[in-house]
């Protein structure tokens, strides 16, 4: 058993802090907490001070990540990725990316897709104790139609992408999609059912057909599990939520009728505010951008704060995820989400909530709330992120650990925490 002791405590629900708290854990589980005042010392239980000034709060959860790709800063860089790595190396890469997200404060992370399924075994590995990590819950490889999102389309048909998509067509072909992610051994489905422009002006577009999500989204609600959605936005969002999709991830252009029915179905909605900032960035600056790319990259600007305004007032369930490993670097990134929810108009205590309890729903694992009978994946950070939210990031300050565990002690001179 370890007894925890710290000025403060954030237990991830929203509620307000516990100052002078305590926590008590046996074995991967917290057991009690409270006031430290109130806390006797069970006998053989190692007690973990931690620094004056010093918070304990759940590890951060990342719903939307890419451990297989970089973070490298250009639109087509995930593309030559694929086309120069093979999927081992990649694997190999992704190891050392999952210790850096997990160092980093991140306990837990939902992976969006990756070629080859990699990150499924990547899963594996760290479930076994094999390697160092963050709980991961993984797809296999994205569900898309041939030709459509991540389908690699425009590199010529010399080239061939073995396994860096399911593509599928019609109903039949994604409920045999589906199937074949689950027997791999994904934990979820992702499905690219609505997309930003490609090809012409439009903000949005329709890319599966409403048969082929139902199909997908009944396929894969039958065997128990969840289907996150790559969506734009606009009537085809909404038409992707009423077929079944559990997550809609990106999601600039949604009307409050639509946030009204994710409310009532209990979707969540996963804003993505970290790549959106990377990725304009990128693009305003580029001076060869074209002008359908800038359009997009100004318009989901201003769209993205709107929305997310309006989804905190009606009270839609908002996951962080960052995406990281498209424009943005494992690990040091991943926090930037956290940030922006704060500038999107959300307490630092409401974006906590987002980034550890919601995630923790989100993915159906017993994490994120430091209450009795939880996981204990939990951090000590030197410090209080309730006065200054950019702490969090960073890592000089973080003490990880994750099942009750010492996962990542922080970077400092000295660390109060003991294996
Ligand atoms: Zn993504």
């Amino acid at each position: 058993m370890k007894l925890f002791r710290a000025d403060r405590l954030i237990d991830g629900t929203g509620a307000a802090p516990i100052e002078g708290a305590a926590m008590l854990t046996d074995g991967e589980r917290i057991v009690a907490i409270g006031r430290a005042a109130d806390f006797g010392v069970p006998d053989g239980a190692e007690i973990i001070d931690t620094p004056a000034g010093a918070t304990l709060m759940p590890g951060l959860i990342d719903v939307h990540v890419h451990l297989a790709y970089s973070g490298a800063v250009d639109p087509d860089g995930f593309r030559a990725e694929t086309a120069s790595i093979h999927y081992p190396a990649m694997a190999l890469r992704a190891a050392r990316y999952a210790r850096e997200t997990l160092e980093y404060g991140f306990t837990s992370v939902r992976d969006m897709h990756a070629p080859g399924g990699t990150i499924i075994d990547l899963r594996n590995a760290i479930d076994a104790g094999l390697l160092e990590g963050p709980r991961i819950k993984a797809p296999g490889l994205g569900l898309t139609v041939t030709g459509g999102h991540m389908d690699q389309a425009g590199f010529g048909d010399m080239m061939s992408f073995r396994d860096m998509n399911a593509a599928c067509d019609g109903p039949v072909g994604f409920r045999k999609g589906v199937r074949e992610q689950l027997k791999r051994g994904a934990d979820f489905i992702k499905l690219n059912p609505c997309v930003g422009n490609r090809r012409d002006e439009r903000l949005y577009r329709m890319e599966m057909t409403v048969e082929e999500i139902r199909a997908a989204c009944d396929e894969a609600h039958e065997q128990g599990v969840m289907v996150g959605a790559h969506t734009s936005g606009g009537p085809p969002l909404t038409a992707a939520i009423e077929a079944g999709c559990d997550t809609v991830e990106h999601a600039h252009w949604i009307d409050d009728a639509t946030l009204e029915m994710m409310v009532e179905r209990g979707t969540f909605l996963v804003p993505t505010l970290a790549v959106n900032e990377a990725s304009s960035t990128y693009v305003l600056a580029q001076p060869t951008a074209s002008v359908r790319t800038r359009r997009w990259a100004e318009a989901s600007e201003d769209a993205k704060w709107d929305r997310l305004t309006r989804a905190r007032k009606l009270g839609v369930k908002v996951a962080a995820g960052s995406d990281a490993g498209f424009f943005l670097e494992h690990g040091k990134a991943n926090g930037r989400e956290i940030e922006l929810l704060v500038q999107g108009g959300y307490s630092i205590l409401e974006a906590i909530h987002c980034a550890t309890a919601v995630g923790a729903d989100l993915m159906q694992i017993e994490a994120g709330r430091l209450l009795p009978g939880k996981l204990a994946d939990l951090l000590i950070i030197d410090g209080d992120p309730l006065a200054d939210i950019r702490i969090l990031r960073d890592r000089s300050r973080l003490t990880v650990f994750k099942g009750g565990r010492l996962a990542a002690r922080r970077l400092g001179q000295h660390a109060a925490a003991k294996s």
